[in-house]
């Protein structure tokens, strides 16, 4: 079996138990989990959605493409994640969605998002692409309304490309199965306009396999952001927020104001140090999407992305690595 088979069902039913929802549906991409998702929630045509400027473009472009709104929020330049305020400040009667973006590994501030969202009558759709295996005071990300993941080759649990969406809401999962394969429930029977988002039994064996090491490389991603905070000392280190269980798909720290960044990215290059600037530019800055939004003021995001370095985290760094690492920063 190559394409969409007991593979497949059986790597839904692992993420399902691992994220804590009822249901996890796979899919083609983590782009298309969110598209899917937003479809079954009903986002379209005079809806806004509120999301962060600063994320990959895929959460923006999703709403887009349901012909709803993005309406952006600015961030917490902190946590880099969306502000609960900024929020508040944004919501009208046309919004319908809020996507918070658990950027970099982090959960938002998910108390204050899931109390607006009840007290207002709107839904949460979590863009989890960055945040597998993350808690907020316990609870899984991607269980706090209808979760989104990635599993493209980069991300903490990875098959190279797919998706996928998980929630408790046996309506909504019938819908995102139903948008995933051409809307149809019986063979060539369709019940309405679908896609092909898919995932393949191939890519789910290795996102199974993946899925199985998360523990063991999550908790080697955490001793590694921890060595780096505890030893580096000339660039601002990340902060995480009480009560939650960061993943670290991404160690993301701040220069200084007196520090030129491109001189320090062309520094730690030259020691033979990766790095990753995410992201150079809040997704407000874009043309395709100003023409939707218009111009917007946000001005934290824009200070958050002219100062970012991404240093590498990942699992297979070893103590060496880690400390050629915190050597060359400190060098900056
Ligand atoms: C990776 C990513 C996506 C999109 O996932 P793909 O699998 O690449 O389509 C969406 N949102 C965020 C925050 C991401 O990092």
């Amino acid at each position: 079996m190559l394409a969409q088979g007991p593979r497949v069902a059986a790597f839904e039913e692992a993420f399902a138990r691992v994220t804590g929802s009822r249901h996890a549906i796979a899919t083609s991409s983590g782009t298309t989990a969110l598209h899917l998702a937003l479809m079954a929630h009903g986002v379209g045509r005079g809806d806004e959605v509120i999301t962060s400027p600063f994320t990959f473009i895929a959460s923006v472009n999703t709403i887009l493409f349901t012909g709803a709104t993005p309406v952006f929020a600015d961030i917490d330049e902190r946590t880099f994640n969306i502000d609960a305020n900024a929020i508040e400040a944004a919501i009208t009667p046309r919004t319908k969605a809020i996507m918070p973006v658990h950027i970099f590994g982090q959960p938002c501030d998910m108390d204050e998002i899931t109390a607006l969202a009840s007290k207002h009558g709107i839904v949460i759709i979590e863009d989890a692409a960055q945040a597998v295996g993350a808690t907020y005071r316990g609870r899984p990300v991607g269980s706090f309304g209808t979760g989104t993941f990635s599993l493209y080759a980069t991300k903490n649990v990875m098959s190279g490309e797919g998706g996928m969406i998980t929630t408790d809401d046996d309506r909504i999962a019938d819908q995102c199965r139903l948008l995933r394969n051409h809307g149809m429930r019986k063979r060539y029977q369709y019940e309405m306009l679908g896609y092909n988002f898919r995932l393949t039994d191939v890519l789910a064996a290795i996102g199974l396999a993946q899925l199985n090491r998360m523990p063991e490389s999550t908790a080697r991603r955490r001793a590694n952001a921890a060595f780096l905070s505890a030893q580096i000392e000339s660039v601002a280190t990340p902060t995480v927020k009480e009560g939650r269980d960061h993943v670290w798909h991404q160690y993301t720290v701040r220069v200084r104001e007196e520090m030129d960044r491109d001189d320090a990215l062309r520094r730690l290059d030259a020691a033979g140090i990766g790095s990753g600037i995410f992201y150079p530019a809040g997704a407000h800055k874009f043309r395709h999407i100003k023409e939707v939004v218009g111009d917007v003021e946000m001005p934290v995001t824009d200070s958050v992305a002219a100062s970012v370095i991404s240093l590498p985290v990942h699992p297979l760094l070893d103590q060496a690595d880690l400390e050629r690492i915190v050597a060359a920063v400190n060098e900056l």
